[in-house]
């Protein structure tokens, strides 16, 4: 069993990065999302997008046909089987997506609108992105709000570029060099994703537009290649479960559940878990693990699909005895036959203090 936990544990072995949306209001943050989650493949068909509890997966297939028009040679590697995208954009699932004070996001998109340039929430934004050392790419969204933006829908954003007039190229460049400008104000240098030699030092600028989906497949790509060339030692399995809480909430029927993003490991119905709570740490027994209804099974009366075991990575809703007091951005520890639960009591408790701190932050 060691061997093949060794083996799984391999560069070409890689689970889904998390990646999660930030950025000032109304810079297109929920429209990018809706974009990207737009499906060409008939629902419920093998290789489709899964709506999950507060995330999306995309599965290789999917992010592969998005960014067709930019690997017409069929040489680009995809090594990652998918993408979790986490549905609620904002500081607040950014924040509460961690564990023991790093995140469990992988990747960042910090979405800036290209005619308004850096706003106050981009700079927080930019602060909690810093806080956590979490790498991130830039959205420079709206582009077709430039005027005479011709639009090609769903387009490669360099392709697109070269199909306008010259007029239209140069309000693009003028806005792009005030957008570097104020990065620069920040600390940071940016640069065109495509010109951008040194990932470690450069923050990439990709020019989207949520409505046409122009640079959408740009952006995709990008996601794909930084968290495989870059990040594939935090992408490889680990034997440890990885298990975050996002949200409380109460649901007709199930009582208080928690939605989690489970990261790394296994979870199974019946499984003794702790989490933090208000009034200190709740141990209690998952009696049901629950994912959405496909939307082809819409006809089925019930809203959520049950499961004995559900595997990394992936949004699941728990429903277990005793959650009212759970704390969002809490972890998520399974009692394992050999574990001591005072101890996890104890290292879920020293939690807490890291959670104040971060939620008085922000
Ligand atoms: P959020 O607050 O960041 O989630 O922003 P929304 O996604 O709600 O978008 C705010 C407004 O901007 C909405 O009216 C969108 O239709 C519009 N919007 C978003 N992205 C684009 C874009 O790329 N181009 C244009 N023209 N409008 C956009």
């Amino acid at each position: 069993a060691h061997e093949a936990a060794l083996a799984a544990r391999s560069k070409d072995n890689l689970r889904s990065p998390i990646c999660c949306i930030l950025g000032h209001v109304d810079t297109g943050k929920t429209k990018l999302l809706d974009k990207i989650r737009q499906t060409n493949v008939q629902e419920g068909e093998a290789g489709g997008i899964t709506q999950q509890i507060g995330a999306t997966y995309f599965p290789v297939e999917a992010i592969q046909a998005k960014t067709a028009v930019l690997n017409k040679d069929g040489k680009q590697e995809y090594k990652i089987p998918g993408l979790l995208v986490i549905d609620t954009p904002g500081h607040e699932s950014f924040t509460n997506l961690r564990s023991r004070g790093s995140s469990l996001c992988n990747i960042a998109i910090l979405v800036v609108d290209i005619m308004h340039g850096l706003e106050p929430q981009t700079l927080e934004s930019l602060r909690l992105l810093r806080d956590r050392k979490t790498p991130f790419i830039v959205a420079l969204n709206k582009i077709d709000r430039m005027y005479g933006w011709e639009a090609t829908p769903d387009n490669d954003f360099r392709s697109s570029l070269a199909k306008q007039k010259r007029s239209v190229q140069r309000e693009f460049e003028d806005r792009l060099e005030k957008t570097i400008v104020a990065f620069a104000e920040q600390g940071l240098n940016a640069v065109l994703y495509y010109e951008n030699k040194n990932f470690a030092r450069n923050v990439s600028l990709v020019p989207t537009s949520a409505i046409t989906g122009e640079g959408v497949p740009d952006m995709i790509m990008l996601l794909v290649n930084l968290t495989q060339q870059r990040m594939s030692d935090r992408l490889m399995y680990l034997s440890e479960l990885e298990c975050t809480v996002l949200e409380v909430k109460v649901i007709e029927g199930l009582g208080t559940t928690i939605d989690v993003v489970l990261s790394n490991g296994i979870l199974h119905e019946g499984d003794r878990i702790v989490v933090c709570g208000l009034n200190g740490p709740i141990v209690t027994q998952i009696r049901a693990l629950l994912t959405p209804q496909p939307l082809r099974e819409l006809r089925i009366k019930a809203q959520y699909v049950h499961h004995k075991e559900i595997k990394a990575a992936m949004g699941v809703k728990i429903g277990a005895p005793d959650l009212e007091k759970a704390i969002a951005g809490s972890r998520l520890l399974v009692v394992g036959p050999d574990d001591d639960e005072e101890d996890m009591m104890d290292e879920i408790m020293s939690d807490l203090t890291t959670l104040l701190n971060s939620i008085d932050k922000s």
